[in-house]
């Protein structure tokens, strides 16, 4: 028997919330690719031309922190704090391709899943991760599994919303994991500067600063009238933010780049029947999302966990584009023929990528030449 696919949770109900953040994303992705580099200062970013670049950083390694570098600092500045440093042009395919591995990996780890950026996702795990402790080893194994399959690390927060799992990722960066249990909100959140609360940016930062208000407790303390004076509506979510409060849902974009759905066994199995019958349903419920959303696809992904976690993930692109059940269905079967045998599953996934929208008109001109 499986999970249900999409089972719904009530909105009330509080949910342990993982933020993953890959560390210096672009600047590893490189280092990934030409470990003769590992160690050394690595920057992202415009042509410095010998200190003359206009450009600015994109990102830079830690080791290229330590000289003071950081993101959007003009290329020419980053240049002179560090001539010797590994200077590299925006790889932008390159880093696209990490990304959708990561964020399929990060998918078959959810039951919610919402990417936020290329580099960053909130995930909702299935109800079988029922408390902190369990949570924290979870993300160690997706922690292992991002290492072992992208060959990078990320920084995964964990906490009783989306606030405190996005501040808990960016606490002990690099390869952190910072694990927040709701009663521990207020000493984790209220001795940091104001500005760590999304959407509080140099500006108000510095405004809240002129009104004495400098740590998140102080903020949380702060007047309400007082703070709806200075920024209106603003200020009740940013004292609500302050008290560690955030009702924002994870809620994924779907149908933008991918459609996946997976299943956990509720006891692990090696049974084929169970294995492609369980694959069945999950390829139905794809097909009905991209129906829903009139897209063809061209790329058939399978992922499989085993019992001990280890997680694989393949792919295979038609020449084709379609929208047919029946593709979905031959592809994902001869991808998994990999993978069975005496190994026992703890959940199979399928998803389809690539995508274009059903064009009408050029139905009409296929269907009468
Ligand atoms: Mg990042």
């Amino acid at each position: 028997m499986m999970l249900a696919p999409n089972s719904k949770t009530k909105t009330s109900e509080r949910r342990i919330t993982f933020h993953v953040d890959m560390d210096s994303f672009f600047a590893s992705v490189e280092i990934r690719e030409r470990p003769e580099i590992k160690g050394m200062p690595v920057v992202v970013g415009s042509d410095p031309k010998g200190g003359s670049g206009r450009g600015v950083v994109s990102t830079c390694s830690y080791e290229a922190r330590k000289y003071g570098i950081h993101s959007a600092m003009p290329i020419s500045q980053a240049y002179r704090l560090c001539p010797g440093a590994v200077f590299l042009p925006v790889n932008m395919k390159l880093y696209a391709g990490v990304s959708a591995g990561v964020m399929e990996l990060l998918r078959s780890f959810s039951e919610k899943f919402q990417q936020v950026s290329v580099d960053e996702a909130y995930l909702i795990p299935g109800p079988e991760i029922r408390n902190f402790e369990e949570a924290a080893l979870y993300a160690l194994r997706i922690k292992d599994e991002v290492q072992r399959q992208q060959g990078i690390t990320c920084s995964v927060g964990v906490g009783p919303n989306k606030l405190i799992s996005k501040i808990a990722s960016g606490f002990q960066k690099p390869d952190g994991l910072t694990v927040v249990r709701p009663e521990d909100v207020r000493d984790f959140l209220f001795p940091l500067p104001v500005s760590i609360i999304p959407g509080i940016g140099e500006k108000t930062t510095e405004t809240l600063n002129e009104m004495g208000i400098n740590r998140v407790e102080e903020l949380s303390n702060c007047d309400i009238q007082l703070l709806s004076e200075r920024f209106g509506k603003m200020g009740l979510k940013m004292k609500q933010l302050a008290n560690g409060l955030d009702f924002e849902e994870v809620v994924e974009k779907e149908g933008v780049k991918s459609i996946s759905r997976h299943g956990t066994f509720a006891e692990d199995t090696n049974d084929p029947v169970k294995i492609s019958g369980s694959l069945d349903i999950l390829i139905e419920s794809v097909h009905g999302a991209l129906l829903k959303h009139h897209f063809l696809f061209k790329t058939v992904t399978l992922t499989v966990r085993f019992e001990d976690f280890s997680t694989y993930t393949r792919s295979k692109t038609l020449s084709i584009w379609t929208s047919d059940i029946f593709v979905i269905k031959r592809t994902a079967m001869k991808l998994l023929s990999e993978f069975t045998g005496r190994r026992k599953f703890r959940l199979v996934g399928v998803g389809v990528t690539k995508f274009r929208e059903r064009d009408e008109k050029q139905t009409l001109i296929t269907d009468f030449p």
